[in-house]
């Protein structure tokens, strides 16, 4: 009888199904003890011979152990020719990846001194079936660069692990060539060398290319050197770390010419932070800027003025910020004393009528912009006409100039000061309100009041009047407040001069004025 048989699942594919091993298991206990079985049901019948019911059951082993060693190298062999297809599948890969990066491998044997090559390895060292010819490698490196190649590789070899090297071979065609030699040694336990692998990669192109850049580098630093400009190249990297500045430079920023562009910082090439960040922050978005002008600062301190040109721009490969400095420093306080020249009065000083505008428009969008007040004062020396007429027109520049000097004087440093006409000044003063204004030209009228002058052994002094007014609408202009405070001084001068009046409205009612 047959033993009664699970259901099992349907075997996979490649595994043999376990059926199988059911069916080699029962059959030999079936010969042997079937007619056991028989006999237990059938005592009647006659009863085998002993020996050859173990005949059977040897034979049903016999079988058993024929199937499973079938089956066992079955699945060895199965496994065999799947792993088979995998190396050689893998091998494929290697290959398609070796010629798609044209890098060879090679592997070498220590104690047969056999060295293997790779197709690809073959192809850059153009081996050409020779591999056996050149089994040593050594054969093949440029007699030029063989000591430093053997020095690398002996030091591996000493210490194991790996190393790279690049230098020239000879191909056995002759040609030369530019490789990257990269390897790992393994060591045995006696720290000998028994097996090392590696690559070899063709470089000559790129070896070519760094060449024909570091040569146009040499060539740019020469003209740079020549250039009576200062040029300093900078990494556009965090800090902005020199990496070139040429001989101009080192004359113009005091440095000693041994200084290393690594031992420069750039940042304290500037005298300003803010600027230096400001300039920086242009050529990157710009990527180009020109006759930016500030300050820069020498290796012992000391400011200049300069004007730069900024340039992104590659630098020996590397992205880099050209600058060009040119040392504006005369050319600067020039056009500053000429500026100053425009815009200020010859004999006092201070702002001629035209930038005394300027600058008190600026000062009335100011006031405006942050809701300040705006106060104006008119001032109109007394009886002028007779000081010239009394003591010559020279003695009137002198008191003129000694004016405005009292004036300044009496008011806060950012009060804009000009003088509008002959004998005329005007004053803005900033955040003053109107009584505020009424005080400062009380003080300005007393003090010049007791200026003394002297002339041919006599003492006298000169009174002035003031006329005060200030901003009334957001909609008014710095005429509209001048021409009240000069109706206030006119009205000063009517009311027998040597007074402040304060026009306080569109009417020329003073509002405030010297008390009698
Ligand atoms: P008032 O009190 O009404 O102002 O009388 P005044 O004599 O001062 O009259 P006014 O302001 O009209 O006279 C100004 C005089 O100032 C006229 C002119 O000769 C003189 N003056 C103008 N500019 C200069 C200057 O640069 N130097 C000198 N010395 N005198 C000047
Ligand atoms: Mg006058
Ligand atoms: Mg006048």
């Amino acid at each position: 009888m047959l033993p009664p048989m699970e259901p099992r699942p349907a075997s996979r594919n490649h595994r043999q199904p376990a059926g199988w091993w059911l069916l080699s298991l029962w059959l030999p206990f079936t010969l042997a003890w079937g007619e056991q079985i028989e006999i237990l049901y059938e005592p009647a019948t006659a009863i085998q011979d002993e020996n050859s019911q173990w005949i059977w059951l040897l034979a049903g082993l016999f079988l058993f152990a024929v199937i499973v060693a079938t089956l066992i190298f079955l699945r060895i062999h199965h496994s065999l020719q799947l792993k088979d297809a995998m190396l050689r599948q893998t091998e494929a890969r290697l290959r398609e990846a070796q010629l798609i990066a044209r890098i060879g491998s090679w592997s070498r044997d220590f104690g047969s001194g056999e060295t293997y090559w790779s197709e690809e390895a073959c192809r850059v060292l153009e081996l050409e079936g020779r591999e056996q010819e050149y089994r040593h490698y050594e054969r093949l490196i440029h007699p030029d660069d063989s000591e430093r190649v053997t020095e690398v590789v002996a030091a591996a070899y000493h210490q194991g692990g790996n190393y790279q090297c690049d230098h020239r071979v000879i191909c056995p065609g002759g040609k030369e060539k530019y490789i990257r030699l990269a390897g790992q040694v393994y060591l045995d336990d006696g720290n000998a060398p028994v097996r090392e692998t590696g690559t070899v990669q063709d470089i000559s192109e790129r070896r070519a290319a760094d060449l024909a850049l570091q040569r146009s580098e040499a060539r740019l630093r020469s003209i740079l050197d020549a250039t009576p400009y200062p040029i300093v190249i900078l990494e556009n990297a965090y800090g902005f770390p020199v990496l070139y500045v040429n001989r101009s430079t080192f004359q113009l920023f005091q440095l000693p010419f041994t200084t290393l562009p690594d031992e420069l910082k750039s940042q304290e090439l500037w005298m300003d932070g803010q600027e230096r960040d400001a300039f920086f922050a242009r050529v990157m978005q710009e990527k180009k800027v020109s006759d930016v002008e500030l300050q820069l600062r020498k290796s012992d301190g000391q400011p200049f003025w300069a004007q730069l040109t900024g340039r992104l721009m590659d630098f020996a490969g590397t992205q880099a910020v050209f600058i060009a400095v040119v040392d504006i420093t005369e050319r600067y306080h020039a056009r500053m004393e000429l500026e100053r020249l425009a815009t200020s009065d010859t004999l006092t000083g201070l702002l001629n009528r035209r930038s005394f505008l300027e600058s008190a428009n600026r000062e009335l969008k100011r006031a405006l912009r942050y809701r300040l007040p705006f106060t104006l004062l008119m001032l109109d020396i007394d009886h002028f006409k007779r000081v010239n007429d009394s003591y010559g027109h020279g003695f009137g520049d002198d008191v003129i100039r000694r004016f405005g000097e009292v004036t300044r004087a009496c008011l806060r440093e950012e009060d804009v000061l000009g003088r509008v006409d002959g004998e005329e000044f005007c004053a803005v003063l900033t955040s003053a309100e109107e009584e505020g204004g009424y005080l400062v030209a009380e003080r300005i009228r007393k003090r010049w009041q007791e200026e003394v002058f002297e002339f041919a052994g006599a003492r006298f002094n000169f009174t002035v009047s003031i006329g005060v007014a200030r901003m009334l609408a957001d909609s008014e202009t710095v005429d509209g407040v001048m021409e009240r405070a000069e109706r206030g001084l006119r009205r000063a001068k009517r009311a027998g001069r040597n007074c402040v009046i304060v026009n306080s409205g569109e009417s020329d009612d003073g509002r405030r004025q010297t008390p009698a």
